[in-house]
């Protein structure tokens, strides 16, 4: 075995600049994005990126509960969704009913949820949507999140006059070619989230192999410009048929080392860190959120995730309580009245009670 070769100084000075918080540059995160996988340098970036969400974060892990309200076969055919038209697995159209919506909610909340993402394909009405959140947010404490089609400012002010607090909005990878939305459309409607004070929830996604460093680190860097909450990384998951299966799937690693540089990207901006679907590896790299997910969802052939790929709120809490960090503290996304959480240099490597 070879000792390996000397650290790169370049990587040096991206890691010294990131770690006053500030963020890096598009050019500093692809060449971070390049680096050899498994080289010292991409484990130095994780450590920091690991580092940085522990002490800023307060070691707190977060789930934000992504309910799927309806299945449908979508006529916007996104390529990468398994809900469209196109990809002829769901035929008709399926909306969950108000009891098991509730029943959902309950659980979250009785599980401690820090957030209940509401998520509609892309045609869903939007008075509809309304009207779940208002009666929602009166069962429910745990914060609203709506995840649906773009929105005006109009509409943005109904969604807070209608309980929710945050909408999860992302410029796609491959947006305009494998969605028929214009990315100058997307990029309109996350203003507008910031503007009317609704939380901007965002992830880099669906990413590929296909995808160049270029374009995931544009959209890292779009993130941080625009203040979004949180913005990590969710690979692409092919399902039966996909139109883009031939380009196969970036795999944990891969994920988790792009994890690590939209956390150095981030800087102060996050209140916290995604990744999805729900793995340890990306939790070594400065991720600190999943999304447990029922109903439907774009990346499965099951019209009720929750029994198809979709892991449970007690899973995704067990894999974090494995890695040191802690599902039951208040979340730092939503509560403004509360202190900012605690820094913390400590890293537990046990924990009390059950997993
Ligand atoms: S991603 Fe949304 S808009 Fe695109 S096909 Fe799927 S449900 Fe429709």
């Amino acid at each position: 075995m070879h000792l390996s070769q000397p650290f790169d100084p370049k990587v040096t000075e991206i890691m010294k600049k990131a770690q006053d918080m500030g963020g890096i540059s598009q050019d500093e995160a692809v060449y971070l994005l390049r680096l050899e996988l498994c080289s010292d340098e991409a484990y130095a970036v994780m450590a920091l990126a690991n580092r940085m969400s522990r002490q800023s974060f307060g070691g707190k892990a977060e789930r934000h509960f992504h309910i799927g309200l309806n299945v449908e076969g979508c006529v916007y055919n996104c390529k990468f969704c398994s809900l469209t038209k196109q990809a002829g697995i769901f035929k008709g159209s399926e909306e969950f009913s108000r009891e098991q919506l509730l029943a959902w909610g309950k659980q979250g909340q009785e599980q401690g949820a820090d957030g209940l993402n509401l998520m509609t394909t892309g045609r869903y009405s939007f008075e509809k949507l309304l009207e779940i959140g208002a009666w929602l947010s009166k069962e429910i404490s745990v914060p609203l999140v709506a995840n649906t089609r773009d929105i005006t400012h109009k509409e943005g002010e109904a969604l807070l006059a209608h309980g929710f607090q945050g909408f999860y909005h992302a410029v796609r990878l491959g947006e305009g070619k494998d969605t028929p939305f214009p990315v100058e459309t997307r990029i309109k409607t996350l203003k507008v989230i910031t503007e009317v004070g609704l939380k901007w929830a965002n992830c880099i996604e669906p990413v590929g192999p296909e995808h160049t460093p270029e374009e995931i680190a544009g959209l890292m860097v779009l993130a941080r410009e625009l203040g979004a909450t949180y913005s990590g990384v969710m690979r692409r998951i092919n399902f039966p048929g996909s139109p883009l299966g031939h380009h196969g799937m970036i795999n944990e690693l891969e994920m988790a080392r792009m994890v690590a540089v939209s956390r150095l990207v981030m800087g102060d901006v996050a209140k916290a860190h995604c990744t999805h679907e729900p793995n340890t590896a990306a939790l070594m790299a400065g991720a600190n959120l999943f999304f447990p997910e029922v109903g439907s969802s774009p990346r499965d052939a099951q019209s009720d995730t929750g029994k198809g790929r979709g892991k449970d709120l007690e899973a995704c809490a067990r894999i974090f309580r494995e890695m040191g960090l802690d599902p039951y503290l208040p979340s730092n996304c939503f509560d403004q009245a509360r202190p900012p959480a605690e820094p913390t240099d400590t890293c537990p490597s046990s924990y009390n009670g059950l997993p």
